[in-house]
């Protein structure tokens, strides 16, 4: 059978398609806004025929949007000639991509990576790493360094040590006991870190751009005080750059400027084929896992690192980190004009904005009406993470949209505040 013949008899309308994923897709994501079923650049279809401006991007993860033809077509040939060794074995493309990435970060003599499949491996990857940083061991065996620091408002990942690091008592407290020894310092306070960190702190995780949390950066300079303040510590500086790395803000890495122990990243590095990474940086972070220590069966195959080489090939050789930040600060200039938008924050295209009133789930379902898909990040705020590639043009035409969503939004709300 042709493939093409096998995946169009995967037929259905989005009401089919809802009512089967009801009764067959366990329930942790609520239930879907739409079965989408095709995407072309920035735009998707769904299994009705409506289209929609994807502002999304898989949650900045598809940083060439979608279908991208030389993305499509490199992980068409890789697949074709080899797709999966194991880890025993290494191939052209892991050894490529783990060289670009060290290249790209500014990495020193001895930085070295691991490849995972997600941004929650990624950090599991680093938190095995920070447990690593032991100090000194007393002839007990016991460990001075048994803290890691993270800040409030972290999001980190789902399974458990990424869990630990993550902030949401939501997503920690049905499973606790979490892996032991993390604690939350205020979001952006040099002080506090100042005075948590000591030297029993193994590492301090931090977001450039907390993402999750509604695009909150850093305040200007708290990066480089916490290089300075882990620095002097001997703690291990670990950057969570699984959403705002490769391009999303307008640079490779959003600390860019300040070198950290480790960074992760994920999201966008495959361009929407499932790939995670941990750098380390220089060769003392970089021993801490030795042979045996840590390991993947999928990370870093074939496949997922041609997909990378060819999503950072198509970011560097068609100026997309300067497009990013043109169109990114238009964007972010043309939303803060909006009546009804309080506030916008960000860099690139990661960008959140905040409405004058508790309407942000309303405006996503209205957006979706409207032929756009957004996302909020709590009740007044919305996220945009679009692709790379977003033009001006679409950028604008959501912004014209605007207005008559954040109405419709409005309505809803005074609808269901009567009923
Ligand atoms: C999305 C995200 C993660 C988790 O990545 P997954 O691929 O969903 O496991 C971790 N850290 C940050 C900053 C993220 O945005």
């Amino acid at each position: 059978m042709e493939a093409e013949t096998a995946l169009a008899e995967l037929t259905g309308s989005s009401s089919d398609w809802l009512r089967r994923y009801g009764s067959s897709l366990m329930g942790v994501f609520g239930t879907p806004q739409r079965v989408l079923v095709r995407g072309s650049g920035c735009t998707v279809w769904d299994a009705d025929g409506r289209e929609y401006l994807d502002l999304l991007g898989g949650i900045a993860v598809n940083a060439l949007g979608h279908a991208h033809p030389f993305l499509t077509s490199v992980i068409s040939s890789q697949l074709a000639t080899l797709g999966h060794v194991s880890n025993f074995f290494t191939s052209p493309t892991q050894v490529a991509l783990a060289e670009k990435l060290l290249q790209l970060a500014g990495a020193p003599e001895g930085s070295k990576v691991f490849f995972a499949n997600s941004g929650t491996e990624a950090n599991e990857a680093a938190f095995k790493l920070a447990r690593r940083n032991t100090g000194s061991v007393s002839p007990e065996g016991a460990v001075q360094r048994t803290r890691i620091i993270a800040l409030d408002g972290a999001f980190h990942g789902r399974t458990l040590g990424a869990l630990a690091l993550t902030a949401k008592k939501a997503y920690r407290q049905p499973f606790e006991p979490l892996p032991g020894g993390v604690e939350h310092v205020p979001f952006g306070d040099v002080e506090a870190l100042r005075a948590a960190v000591d030297d029993t702190v193994a590492a301090v995780f931090v977001e450039p751009i907390q993402g999750e949390a509604g695009v909150r950066p850093l305040p200007v300079g708290y990066l480089q005080a916490a290089r300075d303040i882990t620095a002097a510590a001997g703690a291990l500086l670990i950057v969570d750059e699984v959403q705002t790395g490769i391009g999303r803000t307008g640079a490779w890495f959003a600390s860019e400027g300040v070198l950290p122990d480790a960074m992760t990243l994920a999201k966008g590095l495959g361009g929407g084929f499932p790939v995670g990474a941990l750098i380390t940086f220089g060769d003392t972070a970089s021993s801490l896992l030795s042979a045996g220590q840590h390991g993947t069966t999928f990370g870093g195959n074939p496949v997922a690192t041609a997909a990378s080489l060819a999503t950072l090939h198509v970011i560097e050789s068609t100026g997309l980190l300067e497009q990013v930040r043109d169109t990114g600060a238009h964007l972010r200039a043309a939303l803060a004009a909006v009546p009804g938008v309080a506030e916008v924050r960000g860099e690139g295209l990661l960008i959140g904005f905040d409405l004058a009133e508790d309407s942000a789930p309303a405006a996503v379902s209205a957006a979706l009406d409207a032929g756009f898909i957004i996302n909020s990040t709590g009740p007044r705020t919305l996220r945009l993470a679009p692709p790379l590639i977003l033009t001006r043009a679409q950028a604008d035409s959501f912004v014209n949209a605007l207005p008559g969503i954040l109405a419709t939004a409005r309505s809803a709300g005074t609808t269901e505040g009567k009923s």
